[in-house]
């Protein structure tokens, strides 16, 4: 990508225009007609599309996005060893925790080898 220098534009990532991010002021409260906060700039957004996320690029949405799957994974496998613990009592936990660190240290391997499959099935 060239950039110009000359010229403040800058491409949204959202909707992908060229435009110059509007910067948004929190409005301020009125007591007795006196203004009151407000007027700090709040964030800036794209003006074509309101996306505060202008300036997050493809990859910085993915790397988000892939945080977020591995913590919810994370969450889920934190969930079924609470739920192994309060039906099967510490001796279940013991190996539903091994398998569930097992499970997260190959989590690539199996993410990789689930696409490969569903990769597979889908060309048929
Ligand atoms: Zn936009």
């Amino acid at each position: 990508m060239v950039s110009d220098m000359r010229n403040d534009k800058v491409e949204c990532q959202c909707c992908k225009k060229m435009m110059v991010p509007k910067v948004i002021t929190s409005a301020p409260f009125y007591i007795s007609g006196v203004p009151v906060g407000g007027r700090d700039p709040e964030a800036s957004v794209c003006p074509f599309c309101l996306s505060p996320k202008w300036m997050l690029t493809e990859e910085q949405v993915l790397t988000g996005a892939k945080a977020n799957a591995e913590f919810y994974g994370i969450i889920v496998l934190l969930m079924i060893n609470i739920v192994v613990f309060t039906r099967l009592g510490a001796e279940a936990v013991g190996v539903s925790v091994g398998l569930s660190v097992l499970l997260f240290l190959f989590r690539a391997q199996i993410a990789k080898a689930v696409k490969d499959r569903l990769t597979e099935i889908f060309k048929g």
